[in-house]
């Protein structure tokens, strides 16, 4: 009988080989590819770039799709693999930069929050309050929830910013949908050369009222 560690260590020696032998084939620095060849090869997890263009103001190239990336972990060394599937979570789920990377292994990752917990308690802020906000989208609107959200269109890091309106999308209703609208309707014009909240909260905005329809 094989014990769980054994079959871990196996499934990640699996993932590595995989990652590795992808990654000879692409032969790009930066195997997140431009290109659409790849995508019913392992390993591979196609992206969806309306998402990204939602959530990452940069000028960067977005991908595709998203190929597993083997890395050395940079606390403790292990060989490790930051699977496509966890890079569509991390960048398109809870919208991590488009320009970050893996580059610690779980174990280390964990130490590495708990230490920070300790000496910076609200580490986790902003993951914590962008969870709490999705699940106010997800239900139905109390006063509560609706404050919430409010207060949130104030915050001071846009992408909370972001998921409150995208909430306000679900939830709907006559004065949620005329505020959408009105987002809207303030984007500034002369769009690429400005960026602003104004501009971030109009697309925002206009991608809630289309998942609507
Ligand atoms: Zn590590």
């Amino acid at each position: 009988m094989k014990s769980n560690k054994q079959r871990r260590a196996e499934i990640k020696a699996h993932r590595r080989e995989r990652a590795a032998a992808l990654a000879a084939r692409l032969r790009l620095p930066d195997i997140r590819l431009p290109k659409a060849d790849f995508a019913d090869a392992p390993g591979c997890e196609p992206a969806d770039r309306a998402v990204l263009q939602q959530h990452n103001n940069t000028y960067g190239v977005l991908p595709d799709f998203y190929v597993a990336r083997p890395f050395i972990c940079r606390d403790c060394g292990a060989e490790e693999v930051w699977t496509a599937k966890q890079q569509k979570w991390w960048y398109e789920t809870i919208h991590g930069h488009i320009d970050s990377r893996a580059v610690r292994c779980l174990a280390c990752r964990r130490a590495r929050r708990e230490r920070l917990r300790a000496v910076a308690p609200g580490a986790d802020l902003l993951l914590e309050k962008t969870c709490r906000l999705r699940a106010l989208g997800a239900a139905k609107p109390s006063v509560q929830a609706r404050a919430e959200i409010e207060a949130a269109l104030q915050s001071k890091w846009w992408s909370l910013r972001v998921v409150a309106i995208q909430a306000m999308g679900r939830w709907g209703g006559e004065e949620n949908l005329a505020r959408l609208h009105a987002f809207m309707a303030a984007r500034p014009e002369g769009g690429r050369r400005y960026f602003g909240w104004e501009r971030v909260a109009a697309d925002a905005a206009r991608s809630a009222l289309m998942r609507r329809e």
